[in-house]
């Protein structure tokens, strides 16, 4: 066993040596970080503040999208500032000295409202038997206005910061002022915010501003740097890259929706109904989910690295979606010339594994 333990490091350190790819960890949680770098991630790609809210904090977020008044929305978000400030300071201290992602929220919607039908029933009963619903029926309403069709094409990501004041801030603050605490304790905290399902790049000027108005309040003197990033998920920033690239210190390829965007395909829906009539006519030899396409998806991540760079020579690319743990993804990055891939903490040795013999297969030998 020892033997074969050292011949596995001896790979490893080999393929460390001589990629050119970093690899990070999709990580949303203290535990997730502790294990990412368990397995030797260099930062954390992604970080799905999302996640955050699951449990016992989805009805603050309820009621902050929900709240009908100034005030509600304000006592909404000053509940949730101090629990998000925890969150970020646990992840840190973990990753002491290495590269933090952190998305703002970007919850599809329809998880963090209540569920129409069920509300919808329960005011018919109240009225049928003459109690008074009047709270219940302002919830239906607020709700009803919420409703979506498509929630995953609807209001996520940039486009709920952009409409509900003051949800973005609240993140930004609690990811800077853990940093800074952290510093203060000694702990090096490098926090990369990340904007999601950026379009167009005036979404991402305007998140931006607010941001930056915060990040210099609370960095201080405390030598915490903020990056301020966003993801390429929607096609349309992919062939519109040269322009955010100006608002944006990096990118982080998010190809799963890029895949859900580029195809048409839902990600919730469509692979049961037809996937494996696409398989057997060889349309796709496995899920374009699973593995990069790369002539028709990864063309967009070619094309907006290749613009993105070209407007910005220090832009940072990554790659945080599904794709970044699947070994022929990899090597197709690797080819791109992006600068990290981010997967699941347990696919992190394959990823570090295949990183290092793309560089050798593309780069012809072994550098060393
Ligand atoms: C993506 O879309 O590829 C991504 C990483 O974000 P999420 O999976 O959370 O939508
Ligand atoms: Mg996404």
């Amino acid at each position: 066993d020892d033997v074969l333990v050292k011949a596995v490091h001896r790979i490893m350190s080999h393929a460390d040596a001589t990629r050119r790819l970093a690899v990070r960890a999709n990580a949303d949680t203290g535990d997730d970080a502790a294990r990412a770098r368990r397995f030797g991630a260099q930062g954390i790609g992604l970080c799905r503040t999302e996640h955050m809210f699951l449990g016992d904090r989805r009805e603050l977020v309820e009621r902050l999208i929900l709240a009908g008044t100034e005030e509600e929305q304000e006592a909404a978000l000053a509940a949730l500032l101090p629990s998000q400030r925890g969150d970020f300071k646990e992840i840190f201290r973990e990753m002491d000295g290495l590269p933090v992602t952190v998305r703002l929220i970007d919850p599809p919607l329809h998880e963090f409202l209540p569920p129409l039908e069920q509300l919808a029933v329960k005011v018919a009963i109240a009225q049928e038997r003459g109690e008074d619903a009047a709270k219940e029926e302002a919830l239906l309403a607020a709700v009803r206005r919420m409703h979506e069709q498509n929630p995953m094409l609807g209001l996520r990501g940039v486009r709920l910061g952009l409409v509900i004041p003051g949800l973005f801030a609240m993140q930004v603050r609690a990811i800077v002022e853990a940093a800074v605490e952290c510093a203060r304790n000694g702990v090096v905290a490098k926090p990369e915010i990340m904007v999601p399902l950026v379009g167009a790049v005036q979404e991402l000027e305007t998140v931006r501003a607010e941001a930056e108005k915060i990040i210099a309040e609370v960095v201080g003197d405390s030598g915490v740097e903020v990056l301020i990033g966003t993801m390429i998920e929607v096609p349309r920033a992919a062939v519109t890259a040269g322009q955010i690239a100006e608002a944006a210190q990096f990118f982080s390829f998010g190809t799963n929706d890029l895949t859900q965007m580029g195809w048409g395909f839902s990600r919730d829906d469509v692979e049961q109904a037809f996937f494996n009539r696409y398989l057997q006519l060889g349309i796709f030899g496995v899920s374009p989910f699973e593995s990069i396409d790369a002539e028709g998806i990864g063309r967009l991540v070619r094309i907006a690295a290749e613009e993105g760079r070209a407007a910005r020579p220090e832009l940072k690319l990554g790659i945080c979606g599904e794709h970044g743990g699947d070994p022929d993804s990899v090597h197709f990055f690797h080819e791109v010339g992006l600068d990290y891939v981010s997967c699941s903490p347990f696919r992190i040795p394959v990823a570090r594994l295949e990183a290092g013999r793309a560089a050798v297969e593309t780069d012809g030998s072994d550098s060393r």
